[in-house]
């Protein structure tokens, strides 16, 4: 069996949902179990209509969400009925969050859970009006078991004999709610936005697919960004190492948390283009088919670069532990690391937003700070990339004259990276990409 993953653009109204159960139907001698997003935009607005219903007034945001999901499933010829007890539902939870005036993170997940179980819906009957046999299921209701995080839950161990035992009493096509399940207590819980990929491999590695399929709005992971690089081209494969560095290092084709249940259980992932279906896409798998060191170009934009210098011996004074403990308590790490007998230089990996400059101050305490702003973080990945002889050679000399602020060679076997001001940023890719493509 095989698992297909369509994602919100996929499902992003009437016609691209016809395309994708067009693309069901191709694939239904694959037994295919299929998982959706909500429709493209729709968490974000649900996001903003309970925001809005904390502070007392919701009915418009609402009535337009529920207006959006009656048109579309209007424009499919289906019955409006498919949907209406969501719709009710949906209805009598923004009335419960206004009364409460307020928005825990448990009653936002279950506000955001509407997108998805609308679209399984829509998708499924859909389906069965082209003559498939299909059927929407909330992922919660076949076993996805998930701890209280709410806003980021992750999958409890018991859930993958749960799912694999609720699947097996399944015959008809599965239309399975992404990104959504529920703790112990039965509250429903969120995976984590774009959620939906890991819910797509926590199904594959359970029932052990012969192929995790993510159908979204590119042909696949490429060498470099298109937008950048005119003849970025496909990649026929990857490794799991190489697509989770490529996750972790700004690129944003898969969940970063969606690859690692389909390592753990060596399922293969093919990333899909929906509009372009007979292209082959790029397969994600343990051995990659082709004879190549390198897989692809990344980039982080405008980033920070923060040097914290003291002539007073830094580093023996645990100089390093302190300056980890000001960024702990700001909810920020450190991505990239330079020390040297009187400095540190370094990258932060910012999540939370949280505010640079305040950083900096705290950290005027322990010596001379400069924070560089626009910059750019350039990374090359490929398997035992560090590996390859003179590699560090030839990415300075192919970048030429363009001032490097700092090199990283050797903090991860899967990856070099370097920092450029971010103006220099796009011609560097591009001298690079002509010197390994
Ligand atoms: N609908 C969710 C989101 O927008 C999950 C997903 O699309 O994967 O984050
Ligand atoms: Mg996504």
């Amino acid at each position: 069996m095989i698992v297909m993953k369509f994602g919100g653009s996929s499902v992003g109204n009437a016609e691209r949902i016809r395309r994708a159960a067009q693309i069901v139907k191709s694939h239904s001698g694959d037994k295919p179990v299929v998982v959706v997003s909500g429709i493209g935009g729709v968490t974000d607005k649900l996001i903003e209509a309970a925001s809005s219903a904390a502070k007392g007034g919701s009915r418009q945001k609402l009535s337009a969400i529920i207006a959006w999901h009656n048109d579309i499933v209007k424009q499919l010829g289906l019955d409006a009925g498919i949907i209406g007890n969501e719709l009710t539902e949906l209805a009598a939870f923004g009335e419960e969050i206004e009364q409460s005036k307020a928005l825990p993170h448990a009653t936002l997940d279950k506000a955001m859970s509407f997108g998805e179980r609308l679209s399984a819906r829509i998708f499924a009957a859909y389906l069965n009006s082209t003559g498939a046999e299909a059927k929407a299921y909330d992922a919660y209701d076949l076993g996805m078991l998930t701890d209280s995080n709410f806003g980021n839950a992750d999958i409890l161990p018991v859930a993958f004999s749960k799912l694999r035992t609720a699947f097996r009493q399944i015959s008809c096509i599965p239309v399975v709610t992404g990104f959504i399940g529920k703790d112990k207590e039965g509250n429903i819980t969120t995976v984590g936005r774009g959620g939906s990929d890991y819910t797509a491999c926590i199904l594959g590695a359970a029932l052990r697919a012969d192929e995790i399929q993510i159908w979204t709005n590119v042909n696949g992971i490429m060498t470099a960004d298109p937008k950048v690089i005119d003849d970025a081209r496909n990649i026929e494969s990857i490794s799991y190492e190489e697509e989770a560095e490529l996750e972790f290092l700004g690129s944003k084709t898969l969940h970063p948390k969606g690859i690692r249940p389909a390592m753990e259980n060596s399922i293969p992932v093919r990333i899909l283009n929906t509009m372009q279906p007979e292209q082959e896409g790029t397969l994600i798998c343990r051995d990659i088919k082709e004879d190549r060191r390198i897989a692809s170009i990344t980039s982080k934009e405008e980033i920070e670069v923060i040097c914290v210098k003291n002539q007073r011996k830094l580093l023996e004074n645990g100089m390093l532990l302190k300056i980890i403990r000001v960024l702990e308590r700001k909810g920020i790490w450190i991505d990239l690391i330079l020390t040297s007998k009187s400095g540190v230089t370094m990258t932060l990996n910012q999540s939370n937003g949280a505010d640079i400059s305040a950083v900096a101050k705290e950290l005027e305490q322990l010596g001379d700070v400069t924070v560089k702003t626009n910059m750019a973080k350039i990374s090359l990945v490929g398997k035992s990339i560090t590996s390859i002889e003179g590699i560090s050679g030839r990415i300075l000399s192919a970048v030429g004259s363009i001032p490097i602020e700092a090199i990283s060679v050797g903090g991860s076997e899967t990856s070099e990276s370097f920092i450029v001001r971010q103006e220099d940023a796009a011609r560097a890719i591009r001298l690079l990409h002509t010197e390994f493509f």
